[in-house]
C-alpha cells in the first residue's frame, strides 16, 4: 500500500500497487474506490510521509487550490468536469440535488489542456449539465480537499473503474511535499505509443500482405470465366504480359490527378475534423459531392464524344494491376515519411516498432502534404468515385455484349444502389470524420490498398458479374429489393448522422431527446435513439444494403455474394477491433453502456 497522486492533481491516495511494466515504466495501481490508473514513478510515494485529511465540505482555499484553479481552463467554461465512472443512465431529469448526488463522487478532467478546449467546443452534454454546479464549486472534489487541474501528461492514465465503494480517503501531501511537487517542471505530454496489435499481430501482417492482393487476382480472374463457380478449379494464370499496359496504368494515374485537382479547388466547405492527441483541429476541403457532379459530367461528355468507356471492363484486370501499383508506391511513401512524424503524429494502432506491421496497418495518423490531406483524399475521392465510373462502365458493356437498348433491371438496380451510396458519403462527407479511420487507423498499405484497389475493383464484381451473367427481375422482385435497399439505407443514414451530429456538438437542442452515459474522458456515450437498439446501428443498416446489392444478381453462383459475404466479416471484426478500443478509451462507462445496450449489430440476435 503506497500514496498515488490523482492525476491533474496534487492529492494522493491510498492505491495498492497490481503491477509494473517495465516496457513504459507505468504503475498500475488501484485507489479505495476501485478506479484502476496507471502511474508514473513520481507519482508514487511512500505512505509515511502524509497525513491523512478528513472528509470534510470546508471550501477554505488553500494556496495550492488557488494557484490550481486560476491555471484551469476550465473555469472559463460551463462545466468543471467530467465524471469518473459513470455508474447511471442520465437524462435531462436528473433530479437538482447536486450536493448529495456528488458527495463522494471525485471529479476530474482527464482530457489534456488543448484537448479540453476542444472539449469545450463540442460542448455540453446533459449529465454534464445537468451537474454543473457554481464556479465557486467547479473543479473541486467534493470532499473539499483539492481540485482537478488539468496535467499534462494525464493522457498517460488509463482509468478503469472496478467497484463503487466510495471510501477513498485523499491525503494531503505535506507542505514540504507539495512545494516540491510544484517546483517540478510539467511533465510533457506523453502520448500512449501503442495499442495492442490485431489483424493477427505481426505474422498477421505478412498474411494480409500477400492474401490480399492474391485475393482481388483471384476474384478478377474469376469473375471473366464462362462459369464462375468457386466450385471449379482457380482459373489458370495469363501470360505475364497480360498483367501490364501502360496505357491502363497511365489512365489510373490520370484519374487519381483529376481527383487531385477537383480535391484542391476552393469549392465546398472546410469542415474541421475530430481533435487529435495534440487537441489540433485539422481543416478538410468536403467538395466530394462537387467532384462525383464534375466527373460525371466529364464521363458524360466523353462518352458523347465517342470515347468507349467499355474499355475498363476489357482491361479490368490490367486496371486493377496498375492501381495495386500506385497503392504499393504510395504505402512505401507512407512508410517512409511516417519514420520522420512527430510522435503525437502517430497512429496508436500502427506503432509497435515492427517494420512489417506498421507498414501494413499505417504508422502515420493524418499524413499531409501541405494542406493536401492523403488519408481523406484516398477514403474519399478515386477509388469511391472511381468505384461508380467502373459501374457505368459495366452498364455500357452489358448493353453492348447483350444487345440491349438500355441495361437490364438488376444492372440498374447495382448501378442505382451502389450510386446512392456513394453520393451520399460524399453528399455527408463531413461524416467521415468522426469514423474509425480517420480517427484512429494509421494510413499505410491497408487503407491504400483498400481505397485504391480493394473497394473500386471488389465493390464493382456484381456489376461485372451481370455483363456475361443477366438475371430477369420480376416487378415484385424488383419491389422487394429497392424496399430492403430503402430501410437499410434510412438506418444506415440516420444512425451514422445521430452519432456525428453528436460527436460535433453534443449540446445541439436537436439531440436534447437522447440519453446518455458520462465518460472519464469528457465524451459522454448515446445510450438512446438508434445507438440505443444496438451498439452498431450504422453497420446493421449498411448490411442490410449490402444484401439488396447482391439479391439482383441471383442465387445461380456464389461470386456476386462475396461483398455480401465479405463485408459481414468486416464488420464482425471491425465491430469487435471497435469494441475493445472502446473499452480501452472509456473504461466502466463502456461496459455501462453494453451492459444496457447488449446487442452489437442484429437486435436479439447478435
Ligand atoms: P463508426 O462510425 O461506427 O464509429 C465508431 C466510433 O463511434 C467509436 O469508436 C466511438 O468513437 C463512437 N461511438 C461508439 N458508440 C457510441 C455511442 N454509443 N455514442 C457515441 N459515440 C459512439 O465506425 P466505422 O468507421 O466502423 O463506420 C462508419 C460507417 O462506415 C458505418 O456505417 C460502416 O457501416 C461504414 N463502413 C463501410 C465500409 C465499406 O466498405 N462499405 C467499411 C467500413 C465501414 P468516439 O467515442 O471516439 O467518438
Amino acid at each position: 500500500m503506497v500514496m498515488g497522486r490523482w492525476p491533474g492533481s496534487s492529492l494522493y491516495y491510498e492505491v495498492k500497487v497490481l503491477d509494473f511494466d517495465a516496457g513504459s515504466s507505468l504503475y498500475t495501481v488501484i485507489y479505495k474506490d476501485g478506479t484502476e490508473l496507471e502511474l508514473k514513478e513520481p507519482d508514487i510515494k511512500p505512505a509515511s510521509g502524509f497525513q491523512t485529511r478528513p472528509r470534510s465540505r470546508s471550501r477554505s482555499r488553500s494556496p495550492g487550490r488557488r494557484r490550481s484553479r486560476s491555471r484551469s481552463p476550465a473555469r472559463t467554461t460551463r462545466r468543471s468536469s467530467s465524471r469518473i465512472a459513470a455508474s447511471t443512465t442520465t437524462n435531462d431529469a436528473l433530479p437538482p440535488r447536486r450536493d448529495t448526488r456528488l458527495k463522494d463522487s471525485l471529479e476530474v478532467r482527464l482530457s489534456p489542456l488543448k484537448q479540453t478546449k476542444a472539449a469545450v467546443n463540442n460542448g455540453n452534454n446533459k449529465p454534464e449539465k445537468t451537474e454543473e454546479k457554481p464556479k465557486e464549486e467547479n473543479n473541486t472534489v467534493n470532499n473539499g480537499v483539492a481540485e482537478a487541474e488539468p496535467d499534462k501528461g494525464q493522457g498517460r492514465y488509463n482509468l478503469r473503474r472496478r467497484k463503487d465503494d466510495g471510501d477513498a480517503k485523499p491525503a494531503v501531501a505535506k507542505p514540504e511535499q507539495l512545494e516540491e511537487e510544484e517546483a517540478k517542471p510539467a511533465a510533457a505530454p506523453a502520448a500512449p505509443t501503442t495499442t495492442p496489435l490485431d489483424f493477427g499481430g505481426k505474422i498477421g501482417a505478412y498474411f494480409w500482405l500477400l492474401f490480399l492482393p492474391a485475393w482481388v487476382l483471384f476474384l478478377v480472374l474469376q469473375v471473366n470465366q464462362e462459369d464462375p463457380s468457386l466450385t471449379n478449379a482457380p482459373p489458370l494464370l495469363p501470360p505475364p504480359e497480360a498483367f501490364w499496359e501502360l496505357r491502363a496504368f497511365g489512365l489510373v494515374l490520370l484519374w487519381i490527378l483529376f481527383q487531385a485537382v477537383l480535391y484542391t479547388l476552393p469549392v465546398g466547405k472546410l469542415s474541421e475534423g475530430m481533435p487529435l492527441w495534440s487537441g489540433e483541429r485539422l481543416k478538410y476541403r468536403t467538395n466530394g459531392f462537387f467532384a462525383i457532379s464534375v466527373s460525371a459530367l466529364t464521363v458524360a461528355v466523353a462518352v458523347h464524344q465517342g470515347v468507349d468507356i467499355t474499355y475498363i471492363h476489357s482491361h479490368f484486370l490490367q486496371l486493377a494491376v496498375a492501381a495495386f501499383l500506385v497503392s504499393v508506391l504510395l504505402s512505401v511513401y507512407l512508410y517512409v515519411r511516417s519514420q520522420c512524424a512527430a510522435a503525437e503524429q502517430l497512429a496508436l494502432g500502427g506503432s509497435s516498432g515492427n517494420m512489417v506491421y506498421d507498414f501494413f496497418k499505417g504508422h502515420e495518423l493524418n499524413p499531409r502534404i501541405r494542406e493536401f490531406d492523403l488519408k481523406f483524399f484516398c477514403e474519399m475521392r478515386p477509388g469511391l468515385i472511381g468505384w461508380c465510373l467502373i459501374n457505368f462502365a459495366m452498364a455500357l458493356a452489358e448493353m453492348k455484349q447483350q444487345g440491349l437498348d438500355a441495361p437490364s433491371y438488376s444492372m440498374l438496380l447495382v448501378n442505382l444502389f451502389q450510386l446512392l451510396y456513394v453520393v451520399d458519403g460524399l453528399w455527408n462527407e463531413e461524416a467521415i470524420l468522426t469514423t474509425m479511420d480517420l480517427m484512429h487507423d494509421g494510413f499505410g498499405f491497408m487503407l491504400a490498398f483498400g481505397d485504391l484497389v480493394w473497394v473500386p475493383f471488389t465493390y464493382t464484381l456484381q456489376a461485372y458479374y451481370l455483363v456475361r451473367h443477366p438475371i430477369h427481375l420480376s416487378p415484385p422482385a424488383v419491389a422487394a429489393i429497392i424496399a430492403l435497399k430503402v430501410v437499410g439505407f434510412y438506418i444506415f443514414r440516420k444512425s451514422n448522422s445521430e452519432k456525428n451530429a453528436f460527436r460535433r456538438n453534443p449540446s445541439d437542442p436537436k439531440l436534447s431527446y437522447l440519453k446518455t452515459i458520462p465518460t472519464a474522458t469528457g465524451k459522454s456515450l448515446l445510450v438512446s435513439g438508434w445507438w440505443g437498439v444496438v451498439r452498431h446501428p450504422n453497420y446493421l443498416g449498411d448490411l442490410l444494403m449490402a444484401l439488396a446489392w447482391s439479391l439482383p444478381c441471383g442465387f445461380s453462383h456464389l461470386l456476386p455474394w462475396y461483398y455480401m459475404i465479405y463485408f459481414v466479416i468486416l464488420l464482425v471484426h471491425r465491430d469487435a477491433r471497435d469494441m475493445s478500443e472502446c473499452r480501452r478509451k472509456y473504461g466502466s462507462a463502456w461496459d455501462e453502456y453494453c451492459r444496457t445496450v447488449p446487442y452489437r449489430i442484429v437486435p436479439g440476435v447478435y
